[in-house]
């Protein structure tokens, strides 16, 4: 872990991202190029078809890796192209556990694309303890997929737990760790083998480029592999989404601060709402599932009401965001299921941004009036 030096919020800003030697410029620049000279045949600088080599993409390799704590990351072009890399580790045939309440994509990829073209299967479980996941086990189980804190319910997982289980069955341990980011846990350092990542969300911060990330815990064969599968597969992350990635690790730490000390003040105003009938808070970051006293219909309207908070999906941003995962977000899980792990007709989500915390609660009050 070469670039891992100083305290996060100074890795943030310098890990992997040396002035440029050449220029001096402070930032990498954006090496829009696909192919690279050579003085001879197959001599070259290291540099040969941009697939597999940019530099920019590399410094965002270094930056995420040394944030994550692990040795080597792979930037992808997007969350989904990097989970879809990770899978490719799996033999045909193999069983996943994975958390019940999980990214919808993630959900979808398992479902409709895999389950076809290799033979994957996937049991969703709460992942309470070791009992729990002994009981998902199988012959075939190869992996375990969680997230934590999940979505949209934000239930938190012991993941010492589950690194644990899964080195004592030899399975490949993998976090999405998209929601609480490595500013406010590292799972690597708890044991886990790989964290995914869809740096469309708080790496990159600004609602401004879709990318995706897989950070490996050690050298060895399994990052040889992922390193191989991100060239021979080619979902690669480009250069300028790669530029946009760097700058906005920048303020990681300075923006998750924000997020999360304003999330605070916007749970303890909703826990007093006479219309929020039950929050849901990890109690740390600056993401909050909330059930409000309405229906499908009530919910509908509520949300129409935004104004400082923008009705999209997606997280992470500047800017907040509110989102009814029933009918957003997770409607590609089926109904039942979402019933069964309780994404109700009042359920919204909030991703707090970086506004002035009295105008996200002033938005709030004529959403849920
Ligand atoms: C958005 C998201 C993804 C997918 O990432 P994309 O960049 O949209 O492909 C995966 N996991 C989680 C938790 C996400 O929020």
């Amino acid at each position: 872990m070469a670039d891992k030096k100083y305290d996060f919020a100074t890795d943030c800003i310098h890990a992997g991202q040396e002035p440029d030697p050449i220029t001096g410029a402070v930032n990498v620049p954006i090496y829009m190029t696909s192919t690279y000279a050579q003085d001879a045949p197959a001599e070259h600088k290291g540099f040969v078809y941009a697939r597999g080599h940019n530099p920019t993409r590399y410094a965002f390799e270094r930056a995420i890796a040394a944030l994550e704590e692990g040795v080597n990351g792979y930037a992808f072009a997007s969350g989904m192209a990097a989970t879809a890399t990770v899978l490719e580790l799996l033999p045909a045939g193999s069983h996943i556990i994975a958390c019940d309440d999980l990214y919808g994509g993630t959900y979808r990829l398992f479902e409709r694309v895999r389950k076809q073209s290799m033979g994957l299967e996937v049991t969703y479980i709460d992942i309470i303890d070791k009992a729990s996941l002994e009981r998902a086990i199988k012959p075939n189980t190869k992996m375990i997929w969680v997230e934590s804190p999940t979505n949209p319910l934000l239930k938190v997982i012991d993941l010492k737990m589950v690194a644990s289980f899964a080195k004592e069955k030899g399975l490949i341990a993998v976090t999405d760790n998209t929601f609480a980011t490595p500013y406010f846990q590292r799972p690597l350092t708890l044991g886990f083998d790989i964290v995914v990542h869809s740096v469309t969300k708080y790496l990159g911060g600004h609602s401004d480029m879709i990318g995706g990330a897989v950070v490996m815990r050690e050298a060895g064969e399994m990052n040889d592999r992922i390193k191989f599968m991100q060239n021979a597969i080619g979902g690669i992350l480009g250069p300028f989404e790669s530029f946009l990635a760097l700058r906005g690790l920048k303020t990681l730490a300075v923006r998750m601060d924000r997020h999360d000390a304003s999330a605070k003040k916007i749970v303890a105003w909703l826990k007093q709402h006479k219309k929020v009938e039950k929050v849901y808070y990890p109690g740390y970051g600056g993401m909050i599932s909330f059930v409000a006293k309405a229906t499908l219909d009530d919910a509908k309207k509520m949300l129409s009401r935004a104004k400082v908070f923008t009705l999209a999906e997606s997280l992470g941003g500047v800017e907040s965001l509110i989102e009814h995962p029933g009918l957003m977000t997770h409607a590609s899980i089926p109904a039942e299921q979402r019933k069964a792990i309780g994404i109700d007709d009042g359920l919204i989500r909030v991703s707090v941004g970086l506004e002035a915390p009295e105008d996200l609660i002033a938005d709030l009050g004529n959403i849920l009036r």
